[in-house]
């Protein structure tokens, strides 16, 4: 039990006379962490915390989504008149509603783009929540602030901005870097919208373009911003899931001749599924292009990162050399890596998430603008936040930033890994990923022949998605058809096979127990030629402890029960 030393001795100063208020005050005050209390009564705790974490950590699983008895249990649940023991609060809280996450250190649930938080980023994340930084004020977070600049010149190094030239800040997630880089992009076209609001517009109307598997965030920013989803100009991709860059000059030249203001091109690094990239350079080479033609303001290019931001590690690694050892298939997909994001730097803006690829714990997000100029776009006045001056410090993120109480932690934890691992450690991970999920591919074709196409071969990264074809079927010719048929018979079929594919995901849910692999599914990874969304299976690799075979191994005894039956 934590004791509550000084004050036992001291009572509290002797302000208060009252015995029972001086009893309930020394039972409840012992949880503070004052100067004496990070002590061996603080470790026991944290030791009992950590042997019950260790537990749930050897038993979780996902075993269903939000059951029955969680209503249950929201109406029996009541706050207590009386505290309970911190015993009683780790057991019945903390560990009881942690218990049935996947455990996705294990490696036993590569469903999506969620890392295994890694040791040095979770004690920032420890300490952020001892020492409770607050990153809207200097006063506030003292060098923590410094952690945040930092951290941002760092990945803005990675992903190919200046660092002495670009800014950025933490947002509460890659969502909020989007609004807000759109946000952004509206104050640039529509000067002074800030203060006049929607009248800024006067007669144009604002667009965004992005291709046809932009992030939905993307669109609820046009929702949330006034731009309205409709203005969203969706061009179509390739097979490789790339904005299609024909189909993005037409529709570009369209919007400017029907006299629509093109605020934000919206690109991506990184689909949430595929891990398919925008070509950037070819993109903001045709809307230079057009807008030299018609003599039209350039938009604001911002592309999401939130997943890819990391694959621009490799642009220092000397491929001849090898020094990691990677195999001849890995190196091909690292060149090809390197090629793709290095145009990230033709972007005006980037949104990174470590928390998806840079192995940190939620929430590590960021927007970097090439330019730190830019943020004075985003600037409130100075009389909007009086509080914020009461002394001399003069650092003061929460002057541009939209959250105002902002914790530490998203830049300590990724700094804490950047130096834990260097460019050596994350190239290391990551690259071994690749190489797991170039072997997981070829087994899957090996395995399942005809009755597989893995959709995104071509797209480099550590995502695999695939589509299962009933027996008879020969896959990549009915994928073809998916993909490039267009009539009602075309479409019909494509609908089968996403029911069929949903069929045996379902199926597969339910034969889960202990420790079998959790693979994801998408029901739009991809739209054919109708606009119609194609679904697919999805696992990616950045866990170094997934087992591929027991993957296989399960996906065979589901299409062996299938096809018995
Ligand atoms: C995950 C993701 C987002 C949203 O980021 P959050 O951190 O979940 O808010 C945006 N864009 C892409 C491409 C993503 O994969």
């Amino acid at each position: 039990m934590i004791k509550a030393i000084h004050q036992e001795k001291h009572g509290f100063y002797l302000i208060n006379q009252n015995q029972k208020l001086n009893n309930s005050l020394l039972k409840y005050s012992k949880y503070c962490l004052n100067n004496t209390n990070l002590d061996d009564d603080f470790l026991d705790v944290v030791t009992q915390l950590l042997t019950g974490l260790k537990k749930i950590l050897i038993d979780a699983n996902l075993t269903d989504s939000i059951n029955s008895e969680f209503k249950v249990e929201l109406e029996i649940n009541k706050i207590p008149t009386k505290g309970w023991s911190i015993e009683d609060v780790i057991q019945n809280i903390i560990l009881n509603y942690l218990g049935n996450v996947p455990n996705y250190s294990a490696g036993y649930a590569p469903l999506n783009v969620i890392p295994p938080p890694l040791i040095p980023a979770i004690l920032a994340k420890f300490a952020c929540a001892i020492i409770n930084p607050n990153l809207v004020y200097e006063s506030y977070a003292g060098k923590a602030i410094e952690a945040e600049q930092l951290a941002i010149s760092h990945l803005a190094e990675i992903i190919g901005f200046e660092p002495k030239i670009s800014g950025g800040y933490f947002t509460s997630g890659g969502s909020a870097s989007n609004y807000w880089a759109v946000r952004c992009a509206l104050e640039k076209a529509f000067p002074g919208l800030g203060e006049k609001g929607f009248k800024a517009f006067s007669n144009q109307e604002p667009v965004v373009i992005q291709s046809v598997l932009g992030h939905y965030t993307n669109v609820n920013a046009a929702r949330l911003l006034g731009i309205g989803t409709e203005n969203v100009i969706s061009v179509s991709v390739t097979p490789d899931f790339s904005i299609s860059l024909p189909a993005f000059q037409s529709q570009m030249e369209k919007a400017i001749k029907e006299n629509k203001q093109v605020v934000c091109i919206y690109l991506i690094a990184g689909q949430t599924d595929s891990f398919g990239v925008d070509d950037v350079k070819g993109v903001v080479r045709i809307c230079e292009e057009l807008c030299r033609k018609y003599h039209v303001p350039k938009p604001h290019i911002h592309v999401d990162a939130a997943v890819g931001w990391v694959y621009s590690i490799f642009k220092n690694y000397q491929i001849t050399d090898n020094s990691l050892g990677f195999s001849t298939d890995t190196l091909d997909v690292i060149r090809k890596l390197n090629n793709l994001y290095s145009s990230l730097s033709y972007a005006d803006s980037i949104t990174v998430d470590p928390h998806k690829h840079g192995f940190t714990a939620y929430t590590s997000s960021a927007l970097i603008f090439k330019n730190k100029r830019d943020l004075l776009l985003l600037q409130k006045d100075f009389h909007e936040t009086p509080y914020f001056t009461e002394d001399i410090f003069c650092s003061f993120p929460g002057a541009y930033t939209p959250e105002s109480s902002r914790p530490g932690d998203g830049p300590l934890m990724i700094l804490a890994n950047l130096y834990a691992l260097g460019y050596e450690g994350y190239q290391t991970m990551i690259g071994y990923a690749i190489q797991q999920s170039i072997i997981f591919q070829s087994k899957l074709q090996f395995s399942f022949k005809n009755s597989v196409q893995v959709l995104n071969q071509n797209v480099p990264g550590t995502s695999t998605l695939w589509r299962f074809y009933p027996p008879g079927m020969e896959a990549q010719e009915a994928y073809n058809r998916e993909l490039l048929g267009t009539s009602e018979e075309d479409c019909n079929f494509t609908q089968k096979i996403n029911e069929y594919n949903h069929n045996l995901f379902a199926k597969s849910k339910n034969m889960r127990s202990h420790n079998t692999p959790i693979l994801g599914y998408s029901h739009q990874v991809i739209v054919n030629k109708s606009g119609m969304p194609i679904s697919a299976w999805k696992c990616i690799i950045i866990n170094p402890f997934v087992n591929i075979l027991s993957i296989i191994d399960n996906l065979h005894i589901l299409l062996d029960m299938v096809v018995e039956n």
